[in-house]
């Protein structure tokens, strides 16, 4: 059995997720990889990874997935909540269900996940979760309306956790992308503001690649436990908005 501690990854299948699994895996973690599709996290072919096929909403089986790794790898010492989804509109137009799936994942369930691992955290004096948040979680954009209420309320309340998490000795990280090349425009429609988007990518050479924001996470987690990043902006240097 390796001897560095579990990191737990949520929305790993695609992305940003998958290519921290990647890089967590290659540093020598043992890993529990969490989202709703299980083949493409068995593509990545990582060792001493326990897959799970469960939706980050759904805590009994986050809580369920998570006793079962702690099982065989030992106490979970970093939880990256990465799950999230993006979709683009104005409210008007929004799809109810689209409003509510946003603030569900990127916002309800990152702070129930958090609460099954902080009590163990909080006792063993350590531990490190990182929050994904965006840059769309500082400033605002057309047809965000939605996305960005859900990162502004990841940045105000990874803020609020690391101050109450301070004093036990375990680290709440902010990590806010800019413009990354993932999956993340799949759930906004074709149309205007699709193009409006992609138009506004290309006119800056493209995004990042996830690999660029992972080796971000790994930065900050590498640090001695007494230093904290307590927030990353990474951007493309030609990114201006
Ligand atoms: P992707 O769409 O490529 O990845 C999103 C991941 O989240 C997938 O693995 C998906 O897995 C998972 N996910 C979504 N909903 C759920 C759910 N209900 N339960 C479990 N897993 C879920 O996009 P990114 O890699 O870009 O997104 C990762 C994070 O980065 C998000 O929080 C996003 O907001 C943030 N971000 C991205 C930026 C970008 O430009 N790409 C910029 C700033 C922030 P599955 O579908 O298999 O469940």
């Amino acid at each position: 059995m390796t001897s560095l501690p579990l990191v737990v990854i949520t929305g790993a299948s695609s992305g940003i997720g998958a290519a921290t699994a990647r890089a967590f895996s290659a540093a020598g973690h043992p890993l529990l990889l969490i989202a709703r599709r299980l083949a493409p996290m068995a593509a990545l072919e990582l060792p001493d990874a326990e897959l799970v096929e469960a939706d980050v909403t759904d805590t009994a089986a986050v809580s369920a997935a998570l006793a079962r790794a702690e099982e065989r790898f030992g106490p979970v010492d970093l939880l990256v909540n990465n799950a999230g989804l993006m979709a683009l509109s104005a409210v008007a137009e929004q799809d109810p269900a689209l409003v509510q799936e946003q603030f569900d994942v990127n916002c309800v369930a990152l702070v129930k996940n958090s609460q099954l691992v902080l009590p163990g955290m909080q006792q063993r004096g350590r531990g490190t979760i990182v929050n994904i948040g965006s840059i769309a979680g500082k400033q605002l954009y057309d047809n965000h309306v939605v996305y960005n209420g859900t990162k502004y309320a990841v940045h105000a309340m990874t803020e609020g956790l690391r101050r109450e998490n301070a004093a036990h000795g375990v680290r709440v990280v902010l990590v806010a992308p800019g413009m990354v090349d993932t999956g993340l425009l799949g759930n906004t429609g074709e149309g205007d503001v699709l193009d409006g988007y992609n138009a506004y990518k290309k006119s800056i050479g493209g995004g990042l690649v996830p690999d660029d924001i992972a080796a971000a996470i790994l930065t900050a987690y590498q640090q001695p436990q007494h230093v904290s990043f307590r927030e990353i902006v990474v951007a493309p240097t030609s990114q201006d908005a």
